[in-house]
């Protein structure tokens, strides 16, 4: 294993070199590694027990600037040993954090918000430049990350428990306390790098318990800079740990004995897999899922299209639709159809497509060739089931960026319920539309579906409103709000098949998944 002394790259361009790295390196690589030198985020290896470090049997991945196609990092996939090695160093770790007084765990992660507004620019471009998404699209993201820090913050609070004198009987009080368990892991998706860890990083480890990371393998470039500032923080070594890799370090994070919980986001299946694979090992898992979210037209919001079509777009094409809450199905209700599609179809063609660095930019590249070719796969056969294609995305091409990952926006209108469409979860620049009778049919549509994420409505009618809210079976319902995103001190709630677990990210729900309840009953004689 090569250890690497923490460089504290933020802000420093590629080519220059820092005295604590080796020249044009980046990241926390080895020195000499075979093409290491060019890269402008060098080999990314892992955080354990305060150091870095590339394992020295770790796989290298390359990792590509999905707007240039150029390869900008390599990223180490840590095998069973290392995560057994992060896992000594979050158990050691635990006895002396469990019993730092709250009001102190918090102080670094105080310290750790002002790193990251510090460094808010350099993390955010780094997201655009590793992940493909606009700045302000990045931007959006960190400032979300960071919100959770804050929440975080107020533990002192949010960790409370409750007595009652007399509580048992006359004589004999009872109370309830919320204690931290030992070593959490995260397994996260790569739709956002950055702020999905911190639906429960700071939560686990302000209420007292240690932590382990995993990113996505396909963008590991955002944590690789939050963990430059972490180290930065005053965490005492151990407290957090990243360690990247794939399915073979999610597979030894799930059968570790000594973590005592999973939290776990990505696509359905693998959701499922982990809730199952982690249940079974005896760990309280979250694991939240994907997606397949509906925005409902009523003929109402037809006089108000002028504010509900930028939402819609905002929501359908924002991050090239690679959200868990992206609006990818639009159901049109009896009267609104033409209007609504039309409105639709003439906003979007107006959408620039290009690299999210560049200024002006509102569509950014997809997160790899293969996404892409998925995505393209969907639409030809949507086109091939009957749909029609009235905006075609496929083909967009950048100037000087011809080697990107690019779509741009994509409609597909005539989308009926039994078509493969309407049930995939399509992750890019693609949104169906289907047209219904009745508000009640659209409410029926989206409870038809497999996967429960998010729902909204576009109306100027408060009953209609309530009646769908009440009646829709999803966990994030937006009234005129296209990206229902909860903050971070409400959950980021889900249903049927995008959430298995009980207790979801952020907020309350994340405090009482990182702590178990110890009730006492006390007499004095
Ligand atoms: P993914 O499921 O492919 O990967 C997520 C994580 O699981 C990654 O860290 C990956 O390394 C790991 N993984 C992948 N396949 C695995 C396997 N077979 N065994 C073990 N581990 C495996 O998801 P993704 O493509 O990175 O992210 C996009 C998905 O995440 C979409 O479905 C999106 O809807 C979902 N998402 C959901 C939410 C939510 O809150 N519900 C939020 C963001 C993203």
């Amino acid at each position: 294993m090569t250890t690497i002394e923490p460089a504290f790259l933020t802000g420093r361009p590629a080519e220059t070199s820092s005295p604590l790295s080796p020249a044009g390196t980046g990241g926390h690589g080895k020195p000499g590694l075979d093409g290491a030198e060019s890269l402008e985020f060098g080999v990314i290896g892992n955080y354990v027990g305060g150091q870095w470090s590339v394992p020295d049997d770790a796989r290298l991945e390359d990792i590509f600037n999905p707007a240039t196609n150029k390869r900008h990092a390599k990223v180490a996939i840590s095998n069973r040993a290392e995560v057994v090695r992060a896992v000594d160093a979050a158990q050691a770790a635990f006895p002396e954090w469990r019993r730092t007084p709250p009001v102190e765990r918090v102080r670094p992660f105080f310290k750790l918000k002002e790193l990251m507004e510090a460094h808010f620019e350099d993390v955010s471009r780094a997201i655009t430049q590793d992940h493909g998404k606009t700045l302000d699209d990045a931007r959006g993201e960190v400032r979300r990350a960071i919100e959770n820090v804050e929440v975080a913050c107020g533990i002192t609070t949010l960790q409370m428990g409750y007595g009652l004198e007399d509580g048992a009987a006359r004589g004999i009080d009872e109370w309830a306390i919320r204690t931290p368990l030992g070593v959490f892991a995260a397994i996260c998706p790569f739709n956002f790098p950055a702020m999905v860890p911190f639906w429960f990083l700071p939560y686990a480890v302000a209420t007292g318990n240690t932590f382990i990371v995993k990113p996505s393998e396909q963008v590991p470039v955002a944590l690789l800079k939050i963990f430059e500032l972490i180290d930065r923080a005053g965490f005492p070594p151990g407290v957090l740990n990243l360690v990247n890799g794939s399915r073979e370090t999610v597979d030894a994070l799930l059968d570790e004995p000594r973590i005592q919980g999973i939290s776990f986001v990505g696509s359905s299946p693998v959701a499922k897999y982990i809730y199952t694979r982690a249940s079974a090992n005896g760990k309280r898992v979250q694991a939240q899922g994907g997606a397949k979210n509906c925005l409902v037209v009523m003929p109402d919001a037809v006089p108000v299209l002028d504010k509900a079509v930028p939402n819609i777009l905002g929501s359908s094409f924002g991050a090239a639709g690679q959200r868990c809450l992206a609006g990818s199905m639009l159901i049109t209700v009896e009267g609104a159809h033409k209007a609504a599609l039309e409105a639709v179809v003439e906003a979007s063609r107006k959408i620039k497509v290009g690299y999210g660095l560049e200024p002006g930019v509102d569509l950014g590249p997809v997160v790899s060739a293969s996404a892409k070719q998925r995505i393209d796969g969907h639409i030809a056969e949507g086109e091939k089931a009957g749909a029609r294609a009235v905006l075609d995305g496929r083909g967009a091409s950048v100037q000087g960026y011809e080697e990107g990952y690019f779509l741009g926006p994509t409609i597909l209108d005539g989308v009926d319920a039994e078509m493969p469409l309407s049930q995939t979860e399509i992750f890019g620049p693609v949104l169906s539309v289907t047209h219904v009778p009745t508000l009640q049919d659209a409410i029926d549509r989206i409870n038809a579906s497999s996967f429960g994420n998010a729902a909204s409505i576009y109306t100027q009618s408060g009953r209609t409103a309530r009646e769908f809210r009440y009646n829709v079976v999803a966990g994030n319902i937006g009234i005129n709000v296209g990206v229902a995103a909860p903050m971070a001190y409400f959950p980021f709630a889900g249903m049927k098949g995008s959430f298995f677990g009980t207790l979801h990210g952020q907020g309350r729900d994340a405090v009482t998944f990182f702590t178990d309840t110890k009730v006492v009953v006390e007499r004095w004689l």
